[in-house]
């Protein structure tokens, strides 16, 4: 063995001891270095030529997500690096560990203003929980190494600067070695019993309980459905949750707001106590959805998030699934009630509302069929990369998921493109799992030169393009907010033409008639190893607003109702206040008007 090696290969070698299998860029002369070092490892590490740097770091941000391992991308010096930025946020804001390699011009050109040179850190400060330009050949495998186990710790971005002279120079082989292997996690914090006593003290006593499940109870959701079925407390969730529990629990309420159901809007003015748990729900304070809620205990792992959405009657530091387990033990037994009754039959409306609008056979192709297709066809274990649009709230109110599944999405950047880099790494992360891309046609169209990199890699991912040339989300926005609409509609375009052109089995959908056919080929395109596109050319018309809902006759006019209901199709949908009244609950908040963004 010799005694040195390239400095850019001991780099690389350390990625490979932190387990990182991709790698996801494209190359550039201020990078080949991190390129040649690639080449000589390529049979450890494999790197994914993506078709924009912005798509490799969102499939790095996207991998961290579905994996909980360290994200992987590079850029070269300016624009390249540059181009990786939504992605980088799009991780710092979901906490993701991503390391983001950048390259530099050649140390003997640095500080001198040469072509695409310029001082790299302040770009990337704002971004990164660590932000370091290597100095020596020798430090490069200690600077990657360092910025991974900051990425980790920090639950951030980890930004390196490689000038690229670097990684080329021969350095002492035995002068490096990653930490991979000291890596321990914290483990979950030990109870206060006097805290888990006093928060059952309250259930015990709540007539009108519901559990706010965030993704802290990923994992834990079997957990959290007997907390609820002993204390009669339905679950709602935040949107992001939904894969943490069957979708046809009973008593599952959904989530809140406009990515959101209507259950679970009209059950918080209406409740006397929530369990906020591993929650950070972004929307408390501006929608104001707790004001009416008279104890408030939390749970959560995460000191600086205690307190944080609203004043806490009781504080439970703790791991979600520790806490819930523990409540559960102590909390009495509590019979069928008339608020878990009112509930249950309000989410019983709601799901024969939705399953009429997804079952329908005739009438205009709706994004509600191409759901039931994608249902129909679905695994149980299938994995869904969402994009941001109307494609968030549609897919959590229409996918039947599970807790096999896993349903990932930009959650608080919420950057539109999302779904299609998602879905590259799903399935090169899990290749025997059926993955999945969902989006809009206005997201699709900011990254759909990476279909290419689903076919070269050949990828067998379906990815379902929602097309009604508009930015459906933002033009509802625009016709509660303006005077009227403006930049919310686009030239349709053939996707399906695309697709076929960079070598996708492809498919148009345009009627309810064609779907099952058309998912039952792309189900088989994909079984043999097939990229696949359907291009779902669906109606314009707004999903019904959950957060504006006009459905009360105590609080609406009845002409304003009839046209609601219709335009909604919302025929035999009922306002919760019916079925609180029904089992002798008056209604302390009958608006739903809840605000939204
Ligand atoms: P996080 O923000 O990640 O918070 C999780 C919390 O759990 C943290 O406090 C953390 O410390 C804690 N935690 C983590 N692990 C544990 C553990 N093991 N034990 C205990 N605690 C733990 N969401 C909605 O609900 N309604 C909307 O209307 C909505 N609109 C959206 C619109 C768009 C276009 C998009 C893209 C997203 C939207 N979202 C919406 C998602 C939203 O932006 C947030 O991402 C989401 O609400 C946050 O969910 P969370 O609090 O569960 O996750």
């Amino acid at each position: 063995m010799s005694d040195t090696i390239k400095s850019g290969i001991a780099a690389v070698k350390v990625l490979e001891e932190w387990g990182v299998k991709h790698i996801y860029g494209i190359p550039g002369g201020s990078i080949n270095t991190l390129m040649d070092a690639l080449l000589a490892e390529k049979e450890k590490i494999s790197y994914i030529q993506v078709r924009h740097e912005e798509v490799g770091a969102m499939a790095a941000s996207m991998h961290a997500k579905f994996t909980g391992h360290l994200g992987v991308c590079f850029g070269s010096a300016g624009p390249g690096g540059t181009h990786l930025m939504n992605g980088l946020y799009d991780a710092r804001e979901d906490h993701m560990p991503v390391l983001a390699i950048i390259g530099q011009f050649p140390t003997t050109g640095m500080n001198m203003d040469a072509f695409q040179e310029m001082n790299e850190n302040p770009i990337y400060a704002d971004v990164s929980v660590y932000n370091r330009t290597v100095m020596t050949a020798e430090q490069l495998p200690h600077v990657i190494d360092e910025a991974i186990r900051q990425a980790y710790a920090k639950k951030g971005v980890a930004v390196v600067q490689l000038p690229v002279d670097l990684g080329w120079k021969d350095i002492p082989a035995k002068a490096f070695y990653s930490s991979a292997a000291a890596q321990r996690k914290y483990p979950n914090p030990s109870m206060n019993l006097a805290d888990l006593e006093a928060a059952a003290d309250i259930l015990n006593r709540s007539e009108k309980t519901i559990i706010f499940a965030g993704i802290g109870t990923r994992k834990a959701g079997e957990d959290v459905i007997k907390l609820s079925q002993k204390l009669k407390a339905p679950i709602a969730v935040t949107a992001i949750n939904f894969d943490s529990f069957p979708h046809d629990y009973e008593a599952l309420l959904g989530s809140a707001n406009r990515v959101a159901t209507k259950p679970a809007n009209e059950a918080f003015p209406n409740a006397e106590t929530v369990v906020f748990v591993g929650n950070n729900y972004p929307f408390a304070e501006v929608t104001d959805i707790f004001k009416n809620v008279k104890n408030f205990i939390q749970i959560d792992l995460n000191v600086a998030n205690l307190g944080k959405r609203h004043a806490n009657d009781v504080t439970i530091l703790a791991d979600a699934g520790d806490a819930v387990r523990e409540l559960t033990k102590i909390v009495q037994e509590k019979a069928e009630t008339a608020w878990w009754r009112a509930n249950v039959n309000n989410i019983k409306n709601w799901r024969d509302y939705v399953r009429h609008l997804e079952t329908k056979t005739s009438g205009d192709l709706q994004l509600y069929q191409v759901y039931n297709a994608i249902n129909q066809h679905a695994k149980t274990d299938a994995i869904f990369s969402v994009d941001v649009g109307d494609v968030t709230q549609t897919s959590i109110r229409h996918l039947h998921m599970n807790p096999q599944h896993m349903w990932r999405t930009s959650n608080i950047f919420a950057t539109m493109g999302i779904g299609l880099p998602g879905a590259i790494t799903a399935k090169l992360d899990f290749p025997d799992r059926q993955v999945w891309s969902l989006s809009g046609d206005g997201a699709f169209q900011m990254v759909m030169q990476d279909l290419a990199t689903q076919v070269q890699y050949k990828l067998p991912i379906v990815n379902v393009v929602f097309a009604n040339a508009q930015y459906g989300f933002i033009k509802d926005e625009q016709e509660d907010t303006n005077t009227g609409y403006l930049g919310v509609e686009f030239m349709d375009v053939d996707y399906a033409k695309i697709a076929e052109a960079m070598g996708a089995k492809a498919y148009t959908a345009r009627k309810i008639e064609d779907l099952n056919g058309i998912f039952d080929q792309a189900e088989n395109d994909r079984a043999a190893g097939f990229t696949v596109l359907i291009d779902a050319k669906i109606s314009v018309e707004r999903p019904i607003p959950v957060e504006k809902l006009v459905l009360d006759p105590a609080i609406h006019q009845t002409e304003d109702i009839k046209k609601f209901i219709l335009r909604y199709e919302a025929e035999g949908l009922k306002p919760l206040s019916e079925f609180l009244e029904a089992e002798g609950i008056q209604p302390v908040y009958k608006s739903t008007e809840l605000g939204g963004f």
